[in-house]
């Protein structure tokens, strides 16, 4: 029986594993998770203001492993393409030791790092970075905006690529809300810094710069943050902005050893959407996060291209199974209260690949039931890939 190795069992790694089992492909499964839970991402943000709690959107790997997927915990640190071979250090709800896996097939699917090791200051001032991308993290964001008497908070949303586009501008206005809830608006000053030349996605730049306008937040495009030091950050073209919280995603890649292995640089080079084997490789895909894709990094696109990656498996394989699938996605973008009530509003975006140019889709209007579907959505991909609710 042929052997799949899957890197990351996050939204494409388990979609991969779920697709091959439901096209009975004749082959065994191993996931490799660095931990032994997984954290879903899109509500995170909703932390920020108590409207969400961990134990909502964090899930064990069991009933996927009672479906038939064998799954590792252990940290993937290197790949011998050409010896067909990973190698991983275990964790938690493991030996702990080294380990090696032999592949037929490998699909690489760990998502991304938040790297800040080009921004000068960043090992010596980490702990002043909070941010919503990390559970942990976005509670020391919380803790400070929650407590905080005054001063200016700095958000900051690097180059895109990015996973979530639009989590910057979430954060925002989310702590917008917040400072308007606890009656402290007025003695604090809110800046998103970004570095393209507009809020990410581009589709509802405007309607953020509009809310912005109307929520006193002011913006600062074509910026990147090349320095931190204790109390500022320094931009390229050298403007200083001091802050007392700073809210900054640092740039995104993938993790470092997929470059040692000669994969790609800042993401998995891939032959094309839809045939996600790495060039030079037949037997090693990409999926999800990680991988060189010309679309945005969501949870969409990652679930179509590991879609796309298992029926390439299945194809290789000799299969006739095909997941149904193309690329298009409709997201929701947080953009708090504006009379600080704790009850989020969202507005809709999406975008439809099938056409060209991509067709754009917006509803303008922040509305309350967009954040219950933004939380039905994601509660759905989860009891559909981790086997509950
Ligand atoms: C704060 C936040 C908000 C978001 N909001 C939205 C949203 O509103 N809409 C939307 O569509 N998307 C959103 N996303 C993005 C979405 O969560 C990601 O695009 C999606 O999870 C990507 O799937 P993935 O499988 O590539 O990566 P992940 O789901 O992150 O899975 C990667 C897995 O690999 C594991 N891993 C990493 N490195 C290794 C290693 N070396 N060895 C072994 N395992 C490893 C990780 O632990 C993880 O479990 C958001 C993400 C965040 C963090």
């Amino acid at each position: 029986m042929k052997k799949v190795v899957i890197i990351g069992g996050g939204i494409a790694g388990m979609t991969v594993a779920k697709t091959l089992i439901e096209g009975k492909a004749n082959v065994e499964i191993t996931v490799l998770n660095s931990s032994p839970h997984y954290f879903s991402g899109p509500s995170r943000p909703l932390l920020l203001t108590g409207e969400q709690s961990l134990d909502r959107i964090v899930r064990g790997y069991e009933e996927a492993m009672v479906r038939g997927v064998r799954v590792i915990t252990g940290t993937v640190f290197s790949i011998d393409p050409d010896n067909r071979k990973v190698k991983y250090v275990g964790g938690y709800a493991s030996s702990g030791g080294t380990g090696e896996l032999a592949y037929d097939y490998l699909v690489v699917a760990p998502g991304v790092v938040l790297d800040g090791s080009n921004i000068v200051g960043y090992d010596k001032y980490r702990h002043k970075v909070a941010n919503v991308y990390d559970p942990g993290r976005v509670h020391v964001l919380k803790n400070r905006v929650w407590s905080a008497e005054r001063g200016r908070i700095v958000v900051y949303a690097p180059k895109a690529p990015y996973r979530c586009a639009p989590a910057p501008t979430e954060t925002a206005l989310l702590i917008d809300a917040v400072l308007r809830n606890r009656g402290v608006r007025n003695r604090f000053e809110i800046i998103h810094i970004d570095a393209n030349d507009k809020t990410q996605p581009p589709v509802i730049a405007d309607v953020v710069s509009q809310i912005y306008q109307n929520q006193g937040i002011q913006l600062v495009t074509n910026q990147e943050i090349v320095e931190i030091t204790d109390t500022e950050v320094v931009t390229k073209s050298g403007e200083r902005y001091k802050y007392d919280i700073l809210a900054l995603l640092e740039p995104n890649r993938a993790p470092k050893f997929i470059e040692e292995a000669g994969l790609g640089k800042a993401f998995v080079d891939v032959r094309g959407p839809q045939d996600l084997r790495h060039p030079k490789y037949d037997d090693i895909l990409a999926a999800g996060d990680a991988a060189a894709l010309p679309f945005p990094k969501n949870q969409e696109i990652a679930f179509e291209s590991a879609l796309f990656a298992a029926n390439k498996i299945l194809e290789m394989e000799g299969s006739a199974y095909r997941a149904s699938v193309q690329y298009a996605f409709v997201g929701w973008a947080y953009v708090g209260n504006p009379e600080g009530r704790l009850e989020t509003l969202s507005v809709r975006f999406g975008l439809d690949f099938t056409s060209q140019p991509p067709k754009p889709t917006k509803d303008p209007q922040p509305k309350r039931e967009y954040t219950a579907a933004k939380d039905s959505w994601e509660q759905s991909y989860l009891a559909n890939l981790f086997g509950y609710k």
